[in-house]
């Protein structure tokens, strides 16, 4: 096994930023701009639990780091900078250039370098730490206490195909190779929403970042902000990979279906407009799906008002 500063050497240190101290001392040093606060957030990743032992390393890369970004998304912040613990069963170096690959190719589209980490080997199963670091103006943040009763619930990009790539490849959907062809992009390789994110700064009320199924993640927002949700089903978008599946296995996908990494977040209504213009000046599609109310819960509605029976629950690590 290569030592591990030849590990560290060869996949992990790339040159710092301007104003950054970088891979190689007992910490790295980063400057936020002036007014701003730090947003952290960190995220593990377990094989067996997180990803398929089998996963492409290179799409492993960046979604352990991906997951990470989504959550400076969701909070209306702009990356700074990242940290990378690694737990080894082994040190392969050939899988381990791939996932290096993924992991720089987004931390450079990002704009988030990876500023140090730890690396160690491990008797147990391969398990990952990324840690983000991000800067955003203390108004500004996207908090999920925030949301206020009448607001409009939106969602970006489309739900359900992470999801059902997921089970597909565990066996409990049939496996259909043209499906999961439609549908593998967004489990592995996930895009966060960090223009969005950016763009709705200072002007949505809540958000947050759908990990575990809207359902769950909207909660949190409703717990948080003393409020309850009414959502239309018809609204939700739907991701096309999932055209042709029977009714309960595609709500199941677009309600609970975790590992989405879109964003939902509440806006006043007085500025749907401009929620459409950041949207666009980001890039990203977003659906109008509901709105606020002063009742505690959420309710889904189908076509002729009435609320769906049954709702799906979402991913619970300890359930
Ligand atoms: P220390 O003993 O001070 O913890 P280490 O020997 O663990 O330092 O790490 C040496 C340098 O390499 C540090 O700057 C650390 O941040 C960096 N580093 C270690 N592992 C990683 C990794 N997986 N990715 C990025 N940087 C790493
Ligand atoms: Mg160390």
């Amino acid at each position: 096994m290569a030592s591990e500063f030849d590990l560290i050497a060869r996949h992990f240190t790339r040159p710092a930023a301007p104003g950054q101290l970088g891979v190689g001392d007992d910490c790295a040093l980063f400057d936020v701009p002036p007014g701003h606060q730090v947003a952290v957030s960190t995220d593990l990743l377990v094989e067996g639990r997180h990803f398929f032992p089998n996963v492409d390393p290179r799409a492993l890369g960046h979604k352990a780091l991906a997951v990470n970004l989504s959550d400076l998304a969701a909070m209306g912040a702009r990356p700074v900078g990242c940290l990378l613990g690694l737990a080894l069963p082994r040190a392969d170096d050939a899988w381990l250039a791939a996932f290096a690959r993924g992991f720089h190719d987004l931390a450079d589209e990002a704009n988030c370098p990876l500023i140090g980490g730890d690396t160690t080997r491990s008797p147990a199963s391969l398990t990952l730490s990324v840690t983000v670091f991000g800067a955003v103006r203390p108004r500004e943040a996207l908090r999920r206490d925030a949301a206020c009763v009448d607001d409009e619930i939106w969602v970006s990009g489309e739900l359900g195909a992470a999801d059902v790539a997921y089970r597909i490849l565990d066996g409990q959907l049939p496996a259909d190779p043209l499906r999961l062809s439609a549908v593998r992009r967004a489990l592995e390789w996930p895009t966060p929403r960090l223009a969005l994110g950016r763009a709705l700064a200072g002007l949505a009320h809540a958000a947050i970042d759908i990990s575990d199924g809207l359902l769950q993640d909207l909660g949190h927002i409703l717990d948080l902000s003393r409020v309850g949700a009414e959502l239309r089903y018809s609204a939700l978008p739907v991701a096309a990979g999932l055209d042709g599946l029977d009714d309960a296995t595609r709500r199941r996908a677009v309600l609970g279906g975790g590992d989405v990494y879109e964003l939902c977040f509440t806006a006043a209504p007085a500025d749907h407009a401009h929620v459409v213009q950041a949207a666009a000046k980001a890039g990203v599609r977003v659906s109008c799906v509901g709105r606020i109310t002063d009742r505690s819960g959420v309710i889904v509605l189908d076509d002729t008002g009435r609320p769906l029976p049954d709702l799906p629950q979402g991913f619970d690590h300890f359930a």
